[in-house]
């Protein structure tokens, strides 16, 4: 395949366009007016459920509808961003292409963090993946036209920063919708390329041949089933104004493009969406791009670490023992435990090669953490408290919400190994805090660590406030937040 359609399958657009202030193109077919609704709404009266809409026609078929915050005590940026989402969704299915939002009278949008969080949403809710159906994408421009009495430049950058963080999300989202016949390592690897080279980011790609000679031996097993066979991926962005890379934050991403379980083979119901197993490492790429649009003053290291999971005569097998970058060795009890062998090397690399100020992986490693926390909350795992509270700060703010989860050394005895260093599955019990468990001894105790098992809130079977059903792209938003609040 050529560079250059590479080029159009990587990329995406927005569908929704906020402007602040300009004259609105005529005809309008909506005046939006956002209320706080009341509990028991009489007739003419908005309910307090967040998002919920009442309209009617207005004169030359134009509409008026009025969309719910909810109660006026209960207001917060949950409440905003989520209303943001249901009017972009509302337009869409009633094909509105041409708004005006009235935000004037409510007071609380003259907070920053409020108005970005309406914007945030309105860039979100209108998301659809539908590139690969016959006729292209199907979602229509919608332009909305802001009706405001705060300063235009005020707005515009609020505006411009939520427009630049959606963009990011929604790419992630796009990226992990893509299956494993169109995204597998290699192709990862060229869309990442690409990513780089329009942000302005540093790109080092590790193919087999570069892995075995750095005896890359996690991230190499798990992909050697694979007719596409793995690629550590690595982005840079150095700060602004621009440093060495001295003391960057790490970001490491699980991307198993596709995961059968290997020979630890994965039933029917089970290997569905398993294309979502690559999502940690495409919030990464998209985190990357993100920081570097914004401009960020953290460098930031993105690592992201590429393999198919599949069935060959070159697969490995449970009972194998596979030596990892770090040298530490490791016996196979369960080939469908292959996110924490790829992040392991990928956790070496980033020592080995940097002097990380904190490293934070992001993976959809474990079906116990949608056990314990379902599908509302990421497992957070961490050895440094302050990395901890700040990451769960973050998630209360941009609602990817993190709950932590114990690493006692007590929990070690699980992954002992019999014939070597350690096993790569305890059993159920605990299983993701096992998971935990097994990538803190591939990290040094001094270097702050946190890792975000997002099995549970990477993609979602049904829609949610923010968008449809499918990859929500947790995390992007997330450790953007983080990003520019340490
Ligand atoms: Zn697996």
């Amino acid at each position: 395949m050529e560079k250059k359609s590479l080029q159009n399958i990587g990329e995406y657009t927005n569908s929704v366009k906020i402007f602040v202030k300009q004259k609105a193109q005529l005809p309008i077919d909506v005046q939006l007016f956002l209320a706080f609704g009341v509990k028991e709404p009489r007739p003419g009266e908005i309910g307090a459920e967040v998002g919920q809409i009442l309209s009617g026609v207005l004169e030359a078929h134009q509409t008026k509808a009025i969309v719910s915050l909810g109660e006026r005590e209960k207001i917060n940026l949950f409440a905003l961003r989520n209303a943001g989402a249901s009017i972009s969704m509302w337009l869409n299915q009633f094909h509105k292409t041409t708004s005006i939002l009235h935000i004037s009278s409510i007071e609380n949008l003259n907070d920053p963090d409020m108005l970005g969080a309406l914007f945030e949403g309105l860039f979100l809710g209108s998301y659809t993946f539908s590139k690969r159906k016959t006729g292209g994408r199907k979602a229509k421009e919608i332009n909305i036209y802001l009706d405001t009495s705060l300063e235009a430049q005020k707005v515009q950058s609020i505006l411009e920063h939520a427009r630049i963080l959606t963009e990011a999300v929604n790419l992630a989202r796009d990226w992990a919708h893509e299956p494993a016949n169109i995204i597998n390592p290699v192709s990862l690897s060229e869309w990442v390329q690409v990513l780089a080279q329009k942000n302005g980011l540093h790109c080092k790609i590790f193919d087999e041949t570069a892995l075995s000679e750095m005896q890359a031996g996690g991230i190499l097993s798990v992909g050697q089933g694979s007719k596409t066979l793995p690629r550590l991926i690595v982005l840079e962005y150095p700060g602004t104004p621009p440093t060495q890379m001295t003391k960057p934050v790490v970001l490491v991403g699980k991307a198993i493009t596709f995961d059968t379980g290997g020979y630890s083979l994965k039933d029917t119901t089970n290997i569905q969406n398993m294309k979502y197993d690559k999502s940690g490492g495409i919030v990464v790429a998209a985190v990357l791009q993100a920081a570097a649009t914004l401009q960020i003053k953290k460098p930031v290291v993105g690592i992201i670490a590429a393999a198919e999971n599949m069935i060959s005569p070159q697969a490995y097998r449970p009972d194998d023992i596979i030596t990892t970058l770090s040298g530490k060795t490791i016996e196979i009890i369960s080939t469908d435990a292959e996110g924490r062998l790829v992040l392991a090397d990928a956790l070496t690399y980033a020592q080995q090669n940097y002097t990380p100020e904190a490293i934070i992986d992001l993976a959809t490693l474990t079906g116990g953490v949608v056990v314990a926390l379902g599908r509302l909350r990421a497992g957070l795992m961490s050895n440094s408290d302050t990395l901890a509270s700040a990451l769960t700060v973050s998630g209360d703010r941009t609602a990817e919400r993190l709950w932590r989860l114990p690493l006692d050394d007590e929990y070690f005895h699980q992954i002992e190994g019999d014939d070597a260093d350690l096993r790569n599955s305890g059993g159920r019990e605990a299983s993701s805090i096992i998971g935990g468990m097994f990538l803190k001894q591939f990290v040094a105790d001094q270097i702050p660590w946190a890792h975000i098992d997002i099995a549970g809130v990477a993609a979602s079977d049904k829609p949610s406030p923010l968008g449809p059903k499918g990859a929500t792209g947790f995390g992007v938003r997330l450790l953007t937040d983080f990003l520019e609040r340490i």
